[in-house]
């Protein structure tokens, strides 16, 4: 399982750090979670398209984590070269109203011709693709909101926080995992609700005892100096602070 960090950003615009979204390549199969603003060129960077990626997993709706779906979709519709592969998307509940909303917005433009769209609602469930195993259970940031645990055919594990606050249900997730991405917006001090702190994440990193913690989704008043001390305060084990394409290879 090879995971890369599309965007470690958040919804203010940065030229170092795209929205959130993630990659999960596994058995020759491209899962995106998340798909924020920026994260189609960082596929480009990759030398992915449109028409290689195979599934779609949403943390939640907010916009700097769902809007290169949009284009994505657009593109695929590119006539000289139009998507041929089935696509399944996946969300929270309420998942499919929002993106039927999404797409009539735009008329015809959104939907596809050339391939099929399958929308799928997970609410606090396991369901299996190919050869990788997908757990999501619901988090404390919007209504909609599930984390998730992939765990591929060897049994490498990782699990992706999408925005949260401070959640058991996401510890749960991480029990043990390879790897776990939380989300850390926000220094201590300028705590905000839904979402995790420095000292929070690291927290949550220790009672899941996953053996590698990535801290995305800084927010620009995190300092990174500061945010590894605190976080290390509470987890002692395998810390990263992501940066836009970094990876990990489980
Ligand atoms: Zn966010
Ligand atoms: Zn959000």
């Amino acid at each position: 399982m090879k995971i890369t960090i599309l965007g470690s950003g958040t919804a203010v615009p940065s030229l170092k750090r795209n929205s959130a979204g993630v990659l999960i390549q596994s058995d020759g199969f491209n899962y995106l979670i998340d798909f924020g603003y920026g994260n189609l060129s960082q596929l480009l960077n990759l030398g992915l398209t449109y028409h290689d990626i195979d599934r779609i997993f949403f943390t939640h709706n907010h916009p700097d984590h769902m809007c290169d779906l949009i284009i994505f979709l657009f593109s695929s519709r590119y006539h000289l070269d139009p998507r041929t592969k089935d696509l399944t998307i996946i969300g929270g509940p309420g998942f499919n109203e929002f993106f039927l909303k999404v797409t009539n917005a735009f008329g015809h433009w959104l939907v596809p011709t050339t391939y099929k769209i399958d929308i799928v609602e997970m609410d606090e469930e396991t369901k299996e693709w190919d050869q990788i195993k997908v757990q999501t259970l619901k988090t404390k940031h919007i209504e909609m909101s599930r984390g998730y645990r992939f765990v591929d055919s060897k049994g490498n594990s990782t699990a992706i926080s999408g925005d949260t606050d401070y959640s058991e249900n996401m510890i749960k997730l991480g029990k043990n995992a390879n790897l776990m991405i939380l989300e850390c917006s926000f220094p201590d001090e300028m705590k905000s609700g839904g979402h995790l702190t420095p000292t929070l994440a690291g927290k949550m990193g220790k009672e899941s005892s996953c053996k590698k913690l990535c801290l995305t989704h800084f927010y620009p008043p995190c300092d990174l100096e500061s945010v590894r001390k605190a976080c290390q305060q509470e987890f002692s084990g395998e810390l990263f602070l992501a940066e836009d394409l970094m990876a990990f290879h489980l």
